[in-house]
């Protein structure tokens, strides 16, 4: 699904979160991340049927289920594409339901949507640099940009090989981490990926998936990843949440949900 039926409309919010941060650890700028009795939908469609989660900062959330179970819309929702119907999103403890995209990357919440392409025409670079759009103006100066490529390329060093090269020859994985680095240039303390490994080879998957906890361990970045590849996905998150048709039906430690066959046959297919 890619247009969400219920745009977003702007509400002035303020949104900024202050000063950025220099290259991130693990530490007071860490976010945590709740959603209570979330309900969104698209028209008739009740996607989301009160939908609590909470992610502790610099933890990992898989978000598991089946198809049209309602991971999408969730991540929609936090990130702003999607107006919820009620309950509420929470950054920090701050109310943050029914902000803009804008507002939302402004708080520092990423979301890299599920095949979110690369701008092929474009250099690695100049997509890299697309990702410091949001910022606010305070970091536009030359030295943090250049800091913040020097960042993603230390990180990414596939990326660093190929920063000239236009996105459209790059890889699945390449393309992949190309995103992944093209939001995290921009600082997020938030970071919501959908299906990152999808298309990908299991050996390319599992640099992604490294690359994850790497943010969460090292970078104190919050991960709620949406994922078809339960098992892949528990085994690197902490916490683990499992919709069905718009609802929670499990919510625990990724260690208890992949420890419980009953769930696992009824819901993730493993
Ligand atoms: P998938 O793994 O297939 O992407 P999902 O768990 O991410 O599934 P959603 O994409 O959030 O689920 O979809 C939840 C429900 O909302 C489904 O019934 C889906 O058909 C519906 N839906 C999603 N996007 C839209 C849209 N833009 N317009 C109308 N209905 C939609």
């Amino acid at each position: 699904m890619t247009s969400p039926a219920e745009a977003h409309g702007a509400d002035g919010a303020d949104g900024a979160d202050g000063a950025q941060p220099g290259p991130g650890t693990k530490g007071p700028d860490a976010a945590s991340l709740a959603v209570e009795d979330l309900v969104a939908g698209y028209g008739e469609v009740r996607a989301l049927d009160s939908v609590t989660i909470t992610a502790s900062p610099a933890s990992i959330t898989a978000v598991l289920g089946a198809n049209g179970a309602g991971k999408t819309t969730l991540l929609r929702a936090i990130s702003g594409m999607v107006r919820p119907r009620s309950g509420r999103v929470l950054l920090d403890g701050a109310d943050r339901t029914g902000r803009s995209p804008e507002d939302m990357a402004r708080a520092r919440v990423a979301h890299v949507p599920e095949g979110q392409g690369v701008i092929p025409e474009l250099t690695v670079e100049e997509n890299l640099r697309l990702g410091m759009m949001s910022w606010p103006g305070i970091v536009k100066r030359r030295a943090d940009r250049s800091a913040a490529l020097a960042e993603a390329y230390e990180r990414f060093g596939v990326l660093a090989d190929r920063r000239r090269k236009l996105a459209g020859t790059l890889s699945g994985g390449e393309r992949q981490m190309l995103v992944i680095a093209r939001a995290l240039v921009a600082r997020p303390r938030v970071l919501l990926l959908d299906e990152p490994s999808l298309g990908l080879a299991p050996r390319i998957m599992t640099q992604v998936l490294d690359m994850v906890v790497r943010l969460s361990q090292e970078s104190g970045i919050t991960v709620v990843l949406v994922e078809q590849n339960a098992r892949a996905a528990l085994a690197i998150a902490d916490r683990g949440v499992v919709l069905n048709l718009g609802r929670v039906v499990a919510a625990a430690d990724a260690k208890d949900l992949a420890a419980d066959v009953a769930l696992r046959h009824h819901y993730l297919g493993f």
